[in-house]
């Protein structure tokens, strides 16, 4: 529990959410400004910042719970003709929740969400470069 985070104070249970999951590790509740309708958020509840503090026991739970929401979503009668999971990292991802959390964002043609995606193919060197990088600090 971190003092001045909101997520904590729903985890806690001091400041109220619309719950439709929970367990020992995991919380999943409606997001206050959604997306579209049915848009919830899986979170940890013990608090990480980002992901990279965070054990991948926790993160792969969190993915598992997502993949059930998932699958609710789909049964709900709510119009879901495909979801985002999402994970915003970093203020520079788009994190504004400094508590790590996944959306999982019910889609449908036209419905205006936008999210931009690279329109140029970049060169096979560059991407041999950049793999290096990565692959130089993989852990096994
Ligand atoms: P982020 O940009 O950090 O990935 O997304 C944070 C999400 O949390 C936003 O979609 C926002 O609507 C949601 N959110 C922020 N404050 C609250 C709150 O008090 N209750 C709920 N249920 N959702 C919140
Ligand atoms: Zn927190």
């Amino acid at each position: 529990m971190t003092d001045d985070c909101i997520f904590c104070k729903i985890i806690e249970g001091s400041i109220p959410a619309v719950t439709v999951y929970e367990d020992d590790k995991v919380i999943a509740f409606m997001d206050i400004m959604p997306i579209n309708p049915g848009h919830v958020l899986a979170v940890p509840k013990a608090h990480f910042r980002e992901l990279n503090e965070m054990d991948e026991e926790t993160g792969a739970h969190l993915f598992r719970v997502g993949m059930r929401i998932d699958r609710a979503l789909r049964r709900s009668g709510l119009r879901v003709e495909g979801t985002n999971l999402l994970q915003n990292n970093g203020r520079a991802a788009f994190q504004e929740v400094p508590h790590v959390h996944l959306h999982i964002i019910p889609r449908y043609e036209g419905d205006g969400m936008k999210v931009r995606f690279g329109q140029e193919k970049a060169a096979p060197e560059q991407l041999r470069e950049w793999a290096g990088l990565i692959k130089s600090k993989m852990e096994r």
